[in-house]
């Protein structure tokens, strides 16, 4: 049996050679520093902020040299996979704006791009090409080695304090098969695995200049990894030399907890024949927990999924703010001297990004989308929240569909101005700030009454309020001057220097009088300006608020 005729017995599904696949998809034709990036996620049925954080990088360095930034789906998994995981994955993204040149389309069977497929498990063919030209060059081989075996290996490398691994004398066994040997098992119905015959040596060193990292050294590879598994499925590694080879990537931006397997990746792209990519590892995003630092785990970590921010009606704008000013350090005063640009226009850089992990600040984010919604004009932020609120509280999505005038006007007050208020960061967060606005949410309870609590004094001074003082037609100052004219016919004091001068000379001060209006009509000691409120809630539902306490 020639070694070719092994390979084709070792792969007998496989239906092509390296090198159709190597003519089919030929190098891409690239201008001068125009980078070719990916995003690779599992569809797992959950996008991770880290993926969009990812995706979003990937996304940026590409297309600001005009490059090709391709979404490829690493579902060799299978186990780990989930029938939507792809449409979830490609809807997600494009929610925050990230489009692929390339890779899967929605609810599609149908890739764009010329370089596809672009979901792994339909690439089972390519991967075998190229197993089989290794095995034909003796660079790989059949392993037949069982769970068992490697269990039994792995505690005597414990129990001697050895590395962990398939490697040096372990091998020689199955290395030494003859092809006949392998013939022969595999007859018999034995399941083999094709590893690579590692060629490394743990005591030489090499080199790896990463975008970000800088110098990363490391000892050879010297594992014989597993590079197709027994059906016929790459690993990662294997995979990952092969797809970002014949898909043209220029720059492997990636989670940085891949470092550490860099070596093997090495090697592989030596054996194949490769051109090493240019790598750029990113640092992951961190929580701190109890002073300890740790990856943001989808498992305890809500706001690990994506799906989290849209719930809560927090920004995308915001989230991209944010998630740019984790990735460049730069970034932030940049926006601030260009207040007016499109973050689009922001360069973004490898020397600026964060070579440890970044940590991820909630409080930080909240800031930012309150910044970024006090900007926003009354009609922008009643739309935004029609459409949030359409998902997620229908109840209110009624209301202010109804109420549409007024709620445009409610979320106008203090705002379009320059100092406009900044009381919520998320759309979720609007209905509790507003609530009192309508009479099917307002409930005539737990009010927060402050220095004046004697109900009866309260009543007194509202009803001679709303008899002599309200008048409808008042601008906010003479508003303003009438609540100070209540103060003096009640003995409390209209002017605060007065008061601060003699306070025992007073019941009180036009503070307190005015909170109590604000508790009278609303239930709260803290609202937005309560004129406004007065003015849109108009003469009788103020009154009808007044006569309910
Ligand atoms: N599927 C891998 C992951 O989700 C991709 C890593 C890469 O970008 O190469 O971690």
């Amino acid at each position: 049996m020639t070694r070719e005729e092994y390979a084709n017995f070792l792969l007998p599904e496989c239906k092509h050679d390296r090198k159709y696949y190597e003519e089919k998809y030929p190098k891409r034709n690239l201008g001068e520093n125009v980078i070719v990036t990916r995003l690779a996620p599992s569809p797992t049925g959950m996008v991770h902020i880290g993926s969009l954080y990812q995706g979003m990088v990937a996304s940026k360095l590409a297309h600001q040299t005009n490059g090709v930034c391709f979404l490829r789906i690493e579902d060799t998994d299978q186990k780990r996979s989930i029938d939507d995981g792809i449409n979830v994955i490609i809807n997600s993204l494009k929610s925050y704006d990230i489009n692929f040149d390339e890779g899967p389309i929605l609810d599609n069977n149908m890739d764009k791009g010329n370089y596809g497929p672009y979901i792994q498990s339909m690439r089972k063919d390519i991967y075998q090409a190229f197993v089989k030209d290794l095995i034909i060059k003796d660079l790989a081989y059949p392993s037949f080695l069982t769970p068992e075996e490697k269990e039994k290996m792995l505690s005597i490398e414990k129990a001697r304090k050895e590395r962990l691994g398939y490697y040096g004398k372990w091998t020689s066994k199955e290395r030494a098969l003859s092809i006949d040997e392998v013939v022969e098992k595999i007859k018999n119905g034995e399941k083999y695995t094709i590893r690579l015959k590692s060629n490394g040596d743990f005591d030489r060193k090499i080199v790896i200049n990463d975008s970000i990292k800088g110098k990363i050294e490391l000892p050879e590879n010297d594992m014989d990894i597993v590079l197709l598994k027994e059906d016929g499925i790459p690993t990662y590694h294997f995979a990952h030399a092969v797809d970002d080879t014949l898909m043209g990537t220029t720059h492997v931006t990636r989670g940085d907890e891949w470092i550490s397997s860099l070596n093997i990746h090495y090697e592989l792209f030596k054996v194949l024949g490769f051109k090493l990519p240019t790598y750029a590892h990113l640092a992951t995003i961190q929580k701190e927990e109890n002073g300890i630092r740790r990856k943001i785990s989808k498992r305890k970590d809500p706001e690990a999924n994506v799906l989290y921010y849209k719930e809560k009606g927090i920004p995308v704008e915001a989230v991209k703010i944010y998630l740019y000013t984790l990735a460049n350090s730069n970034f932030e005063e940049w926006m601030n001297n260009n207040p007016d640009k499109d973050i689009e226009e922001f360069n973004m850089t490898f020397d600026k990004m964060s070579t440890s992990g970044s940590l991820f600040d909630m409080d930080k984010l909240l800031n930012i989308s309150r910044n970024y919604l006090s900007k926003l004009t009354a009609k922008e932020v009643y739309d935004n929240l029609l459409s949030w609120s359409s998902i997620y509280d229908k109840e209110f999505n009624n209301l202010i569909t109804k109420y549409k005038e007024k709620t445009i006007d409610t979320l106008n007050i203090e705002r379009e101005s320059n100092k406009p208020r900044k009381d919520f960061a998320m759309y979720s967060e609007i209905k509790d700030s507003i609530y009192f606005m309508y009479n099917e949410l307002y409930e005539a309870k737990d009010y927060e009454w402050q220095k004046i609590t004697d109900i009866n004094e309260i009543k007194n001074i509202l009803n001679i309020y709303i008899d002599k003082y309200y008048d409808e037609s008042l601008n906010e100052e003479e508003w303003f001057n009438n609540v100070k004219l209540l103060c003096d016919n009640l003995g409390y004091a209209s002017n605060m220097k007065e008061y601060k001068k003699e306070p025992d000379k007073f019941k009180g001060n036009v503070a307190d009088i005015s909170t109590v209006i604000r508790v009278a009509i609303t239930t709260k000691s803290r609202t937005p300006n309560l004129y406004d409120i007065i003015k849109i809630l108009g003469k009788d539902e103020i009154k009808r608020r007044i006569d309910m306490i």
